[in-house]
């Protein structure tokens, strides 16, 4: 029996281990295995872990349908998981295991190790390339290095997918073999409330109307927070009910032109860099940034930090992208910038911190974009935004939300004159001068780059 192990990629339709398992002529049976203590320690919150266990659940009616069990199980970290998935995989009866590659650092640890216990075991395993748009080593600079800079890396990238354009693969035959019986050893308590319907279909249904009401003008839409001006696929994405590669696809059949549909290629692809960045630069996933020489020291105020975590600095664009996030589990992009713009260089604290906290939150929540936006907020990530850089909260409202409907929505209190609402916190143009001190005064280096 070939057994496949989904992790990031809860999916049917282009998925290559899933695919391959299912045209051996061999039994197939698939499993997934819960980590809670390792999730902890990658700061996975409930919204996130709920999804998952939702998407699990629809994703096994659909294998069921095609006679392909899914087995879910449960083990506490990574550490833990070769010695499980072998005991597994003697009580299934299976004697490979596939599975699609994974990108950050301690994915790849736990691989090696899950690869070198079965070898040990006289067991099979087959590992396929993490399904991106591009493999990692095919871009590189002139000089045969990897890119630090976005727009070089995306010219690269849009060249190599036009001349090699990916394509999805079908999702897997209805197989000859009965399924008989489930393991089920992950009570996921099921908790699922959130905005985004589960499972594969609604999330192709979410993308086609997408294309059909907001894509011809993502390129302005994108930018304003109070209208659905952007997918909002990024839940999908993140656990792999959609495949990037399927989406890329999907859209040059059917608009390969335009100024909307070009702006949105760019977002995947900003996916896709920070994907390749981890790859390239190992550091990342260790908590370090890109650029260490561009990080100041960092204050230390849990009050302030809990202030910012809470949606109450009085700044009411800020404190509507942060409650967003509370109540919703997800922030606009635009937010996002802003939020991470403001605890780093309004109020000095470690971004690791915020990092930390929209992991926590986000139901989109996804190592490498988050860490990503992060450092370029942070001024010390690859083509980050530079230090002298800073978003003003007052400015970004006026341009993106002039008629406070964005910030209504979640900061009520202003709709009665800012009476009951906080002042604001800090002095945000005198923080801003402080954090440029700050970074210049680091090294003569980094004043001009
Ligand atoms: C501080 C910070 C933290 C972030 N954390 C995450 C995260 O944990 N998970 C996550 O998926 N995105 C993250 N992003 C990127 C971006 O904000 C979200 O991907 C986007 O808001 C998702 O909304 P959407 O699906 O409507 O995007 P759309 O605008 O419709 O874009 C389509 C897809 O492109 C990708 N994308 C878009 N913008 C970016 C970007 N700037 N960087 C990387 N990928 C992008 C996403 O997969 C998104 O679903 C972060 C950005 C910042 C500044």
């Amino acid at each position: 029996m070939k057994l496949v192990w989904l992790r990031s990629d809860l999916r049917l339709n282009d998925n290559p281990a899933l695919y391959s398992a299912c045209q051996s002529g061999e039994p197939v049976a698939v499993v997934f295995v819960a980590t809670p203590r390792q999730w902890q320690q990658h700061h996975w919150g409930n919204n996130k872990i709920s999804f998952i266990a939702a998407q699990l659940q629809s994703l096994r009616q659909h294998l069921n349908q095609r006679n392909i069990a899914l087995h879910i199980s449960c083990c506490d970290d990574f550490s833990a998981q070769p010695q499980h998935l072998h005991a597994l995989m003697q009580q299934l009866g299976a004697s490979w295991l596939l599975y699609n590659a994974e990108h950050g650092y301690n994915e790849q640890v736990r691989d090696n190790a899950v690869a070198a216990t079965l070898t040990q075991a006289g067991l099979g395993w087959q590992r396929f390339a993490e399904h991106n748009l591009l493999a990692p080593e095919q871009i590189r600079t002139g000089k045969g290095e990897p890119y630090r800079v976005f727009t070089p890396f995306m010219k690269k990238a849009r060249r190599w997918l036009s001349d090699f354009p990916p394509q999805p693969l079908p999702a897997p035959a209805i197989q000859p073999f009965a399924v008989l019986e489930q393991l089920n050893h992950w009570q996921q308590i099921p908790t699922y409330q959130l905005q985004w319907p589960v499972g594969e279909d609604a999330a192709w249904q979410q993308l086609q109307h997408f294309c059909q009401d907001a894509m011809n003008d993502y390129q302005h839409g994108r930018d304003i927070p109070a209208i659905n001006g952007t997918s909002r696929l990024s839940p999908y994405l993140t656990i792999g009910v959609l495949s990037s590669v399927a989406v890329y696809h999907y859209l040059q059949q059917r608009m390969p032109h335009g100024d909307g549909a070009t702006t949105w290629i760019n977002e995947l692809l900003w996916r896709e860099f920070y994907r390749y960045l981890m790859h390239h630069f190992p550091a990342l996933s260790k908590n370090q940034a890109m650029y260490p020489h561009k990080e100041p020291k960092w204050d230390h105020n849990p009050a302030w930090f809990a202030r910012w975590q809470q949606g109450n600095t009085g700044f009411p664009m800020v404190d509507a992208g942060m409650r967003e996030l509370a109540q919703t589990g997800w922030m606009h992009n635009r937010l996002r910038m802003l939020c991470a713009s403001f605890l780093v260089k309004d109020l000095h604290l470690d971004w690791r911190l915020g990092e930390a906290h929209f992991m926590t939150l986000l139901i989109d929540g996804d190592f490498a974009s988050n860490n990503g936006g992060w450092q370029w907020a942070a001024g010390c990530g690859a083509d980050a935004a530079p230090y002298f850089r800073h978003f003003s909260p007052t400015r970004q409202a006026q341009r993106f939300d002039p008629k406070q409907q964005y910030q209504t929505r979640y900061v009520p209190e202003l709709a009665d004159g800012r009476q009951s609402y906080s002042q604001p916190m800090v002095d945000h143009k005198q923080q801003c001068q402080q954090f440029s001190q700050r970074v210049k005064a680091l090294s003569p280096k980094t004043a001009t780059d």
